[in-house]
């Protein structure tokens, strides 16, 4: 049901531009529709962007569970897991234990691509949805011997690699032991195979499912394989998913500077690349909140430092470039990634200067993911647009404050529900890749490693909101008292969005479009928003409850 927009406060009717407005004060407006205790509680999550001293913003409240009854943006623990993590790997078997409805569901729901040609099986899993499909009878007496007779079809029918197997709530509830299956299973068998617990109800979010990802990883794949690759600078590319291709050019432009890939977790990614991911010198972490932990224990184990990048909009993959460079402190690097920027920026001006006179001033809103929010205002800014509010379905506090806020989160049960790895350095393996120093004071040739300042920073002060989980009655407000150009977020908001006569992008899958990674990608995004914006299509909606603005029913025994 679509949340019919309460009309507007007589303070909002006299402001004639977004800027009369206090944020203060349309905040109060929206909170004031909520019950008492459901206002305090939503209230720590809306935030106007503000300092609160030299070094840190007003704190928001993130990674806790959504009220009851709120409609909510979220994804379970295993579409995370599944869906997010393993899913865009192309040679394991992802087999969901459960009902065919998660499994279905979590199959493809993001445009994930890959290059198969470069494994040397040529494997290609992610086209096919494998599931246990388990009915009325296991849930009554288990499903461990269905779970069994599904991995020896899948290892008889594809002869995988891997496979790896993933509990859904019902299997929690029952009780099925996935792990003591798949260990039994990989004797048998004689190729990995292993379990994650992430039924959807283990986490607040999806953030809980990465958790569990990444943490099966780095205990059962990670360091497997320790064949030293050619290649001057080797790099791991951390939390970039390949959505609509993003990997391909990020991977086409390292290659024109000199920079070779290991592995990319875990877009276009195999099975062989993870394995031998900890030889290389560095990772880069895109989507912090999705792996920021899986660069610190690479480091701890294998003596890799990290440092945080990002690749959407020219002027960020500029700044990542140089930074990379510098970490190395190679003149021949720092050289030819000069010429690189200085080569793709021709095109990217020029494109920035043609939509600048269509796009400017215009507004943006966004809510996705737990770095996308910040990082697509990049590109929002190249085209001369403002972002008044964004926020994010899965974020921790550090990833709206920045990584100083890490000693004042308070570990709550949800938290401790995901088990942290102990980690110590590999007997063997542990090669510090940069002086011990270096690593301890956290910097390289004047670049500063394991940080991330997170999203509220780059937001405009005292104007702007940032705003985590946010609700449909929050999403339709903020919307009809700021009419923003454009609204990102993901499929579920995607027609209540349109519905407002208005373009919707959706930043999870980017429907049809992509990539929008590096320079390319960005002259893309800016023609793909312009044409959406500037669409005449829009002015000729009329929403359902324009015509008749009430619903009414009546119980059925009235
Ligand atoms: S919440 Fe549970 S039942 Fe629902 S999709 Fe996630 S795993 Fe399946």
């Amino acid at each position: 049901m679509t949340v019919m927009p309460d009309k507007k406060t007589e303070y909002e009717e006299s402001a004639t531009s977004w800027r009369e407005l206090d944020p203060e004060e349309v905040k109060k407006g929206i909170m004031a529709k909520y019950p008492p205790k459901v206002a305090r509680k939503r209230s720590k999550h809306f935030v106007v962007n503000k300092k609160k001293d030299e070094q840190s913003y007003e704190p928001i409240q993130a990674n806790v569970r959504t009220i009851p009854g709120i409609i909510s943006q979220r994804g379970c623990c295993y579409a995370g897991c599944k869906g997010v993590v393993m899913g865009p790997t192309r040679d394991i078997i992802n087999l969901t234990h459960g009902p065919i409805g998660c499994g279905f569901y979590s199959w493809l729901t993001r445009r994930n691509q890959t290059d198969p040609s470069t494994t040397p099986d040529g494997h290609n899993f992610m086209t096919y949805c494998f599931s246990t499909d388990i009915e009325d009878k296991e849930v009554i007496f288990g499903g461990e011997k269905k779970l069994k007779q599904a991995i020896q079809e899948a290892f008889d029918i594809f002869k995988p690699k891997m496979i790896s197997v993933f509990s859904t709530c019902p299997i929690g509830l029952i009780g099925d032991d996935i792990h003591s299956v798949t260990r039994e299973m990989q004797e048998k068998l004689g190729i990995t195979i292993f379990g994650f617990s992430c039924e959807g109800y283990k986490g607040v979010s999806q953030s809980a499912g990465h958790h569990v990802a990444n943490n099966g990883l780095f205990m059962h794949v990670i360091g497997q394989d320790d064949t030293v690759q050619e290649g001057e600078y080797k790099v791991n590319l951390l939390g970039e998913y390949n959505i609509g291709g993003d990997e391909f050019i990020i991977d086409e432009l390292f290659e024109k500077c000199g920079i070779k890939i290991i592995s990319t977790f875990s877009g276009n990614s195999s099975v062989d690349h993870f394995r031998n991911s900890h030889t290389a010198d560095l990772n880069l972490i895109m989507c912090h909140r999705s792996i920021n932990y899986v660069a610190d224990m690479m480091e701890e184990k294998y003596g890799i430092p990290w440092m945080k990048i990002n690749f959407l909009g020219a002027k960020s993959t500029a700044a990542s470039l140089r930074k990379i460079a510098q970490y190395y402190g190679d003149q021949k690097l720092i050289d030819r990634v000069e010429e690189v920027i200085a080569e793709e920026m021709v095109d990217v001006e020029k494109a920035q200067a043609d939509v600048q006179t269509r796009l400017k001033g215009k507004l943006a809103m966004m809510f996705v993911g737990g770095s996308r929010a910040h990082h697509y205002q990049e590109l929002f800014n190249e085209m001369g647009m403002q972002t008044i509010a964004a926020g994010y379905e899965f974020a921790h506090r550090d990833d709206y404050e920045g990584r100083h806020v890490l000693p004042s989160i308070t570990v709550d049960s949800d938290s401790r529900n995901i088990e942290e790895l102990d980690v110590e350095k590999d007997p063997t393996r542990y090669n510090p890749r940069i002086p011990e120093d270096e690593m301890e004071q956290e910097e390289r040739h004047g670049i500063k490693l394991k940080t991330y300042d997170g999203m509220m920073p780059d937001m405009e002060e005292n104007f702007t909101y940032s705003i985590d989980d946010i609700s449909q009655y929050e999403t339709e407000k903020m919307i009809e008292i700021y009419k923003p150009a454009i609204f990102c977020a993901g499929i579920k908001e995607k027609y209540m969005v349109q519905k407002h006569g208005m373009p919707m992008k959706q930043l999870h899958s980017y429907d049809s479009g992509g990539p929008y990674a590096v320079f390319k990608g960005a002259i893309n995004f800016y023609y793909e928003i312009d044409r959406m914006i500037n669409s005449k299509v829009w002015g000729h909606i009329r929403a359902p409850w324009e015509e008749n603005p009430e619903l009414a029913a009546m119980y059925a025994n009235e």
